[in-house]
């Protein structure tokens, strides 16, 4: 067993309070590309011009050209190993919780219940003149969805310029002051507020491990342990070397 491996897996056994830190790259295996990827969807579309609150309600019909596009690469998207690696560890119960970035479901697809979403998630949409909610299949295909009332609906997804939902922004930082083992994965780490979360487990005394194709701005401040790799390879090394530890 490699040893960085064994040493992540006998920090999450022991620990009494795990949490897991996800963003766009622990999707990127599935098809979804994250910020940085040249030729992704964010190379074509400038978030500053097509990711803000100002500019959905200004021209929601152009928003939704990249919101079209995003809808079809998550609707073709399935959860990876890394995905199901962290909803078995809930199984097991050494998991408590996945605090995500991303806004695929994927976590919850892969059979993650205790799912926080920082930034929201596109499957359901809002009416953000009338509040009416609809699930995205009852507008499947309709290019912009539109309300009953007429106004065209907006994912709920947090745009730039909009709040992060105050219940999952308490939730995670309580759980991020409280526990002993954090995984952090796919993650840059250099979107606000999320970012604070791995520091503030850092100073509650929490071991942290990253998982990431590079180096971060966390891997030489914070990281305790540092697996390099693709996430889905990374997260069921660990996932099994946990088991095997747990069986002697
Ligand atoms: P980011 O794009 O800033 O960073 C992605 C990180 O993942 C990078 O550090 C990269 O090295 C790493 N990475 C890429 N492929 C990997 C792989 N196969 N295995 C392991 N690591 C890999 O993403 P972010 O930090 O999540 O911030 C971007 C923002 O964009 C977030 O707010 C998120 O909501 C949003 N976003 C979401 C999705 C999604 O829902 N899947 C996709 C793109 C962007
Ligand atoms: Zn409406």
């Amino acid at each position: 067993m490699d040893e960085l491996i064994e040493k992540a897996a006998r920090i999450i056994i022991e620990s009494k309070l795990t949490i897991a830190l996800t963003g766009a790259g622990i999707s990127v295996e599935s098809g979804i590309p994250d910020f940085r990827s040249k030729g992704g969807l964010w190379d074509r579309f400038d978030p500053e011009e097509y990711a803000t609150i100002y500019a959905f309600k200004d021209s929601p019909e152009k928003v939704w050209q990249m919101l079209k596009e995003m809808e079809q690469i998550v609707d073709k998207a399935r959860p990876n190993e890394a995905h199901a690696g962290l909803a078995e560890l809930e199984g097991m119960g050494l998991l408590e919780s996945v605090l995500t970035q991303n806004i695929d479901n994927l976590h919850q697809e892969a059979g993650s219940r205790n799912v926080i979403e920082y930034h929201g998630n596109s499957r359901t949409f809002t009416c953000i003149w009338c509040n009416k909610k609809y699930d995205y299949k009852d507008k499947k295909g309709e290019y912009p969805p539109k309300c009953e009332c007429g106004k065209i609906l907006k994912p709920d997804v947090i745009f730039f310029g909009e709040a992060i939902p105050p219940l999952a922004m308490a939730r995670s930082s309580q759980l991020a002051s409280t526990c002993q083992a954090l995984l952090i994965i796919g993650t840059s780490a250099v979107v606000s507020p999320f970012n604070i979360l791995p520091r503030q487990a850092k100073q509650a005394g929490s071991k942290i491990i990253e998982i990431n194709l590079e180096r971060t701005v966390l891997t030489e401040n914070i990281t305790d342990i540092f697996l390099q790799g693709k996430a889905s390879e990374q997260v069921s090394q660990l996932v099994s070397a946990v088991k095997d530890l747990k069986e002697v």
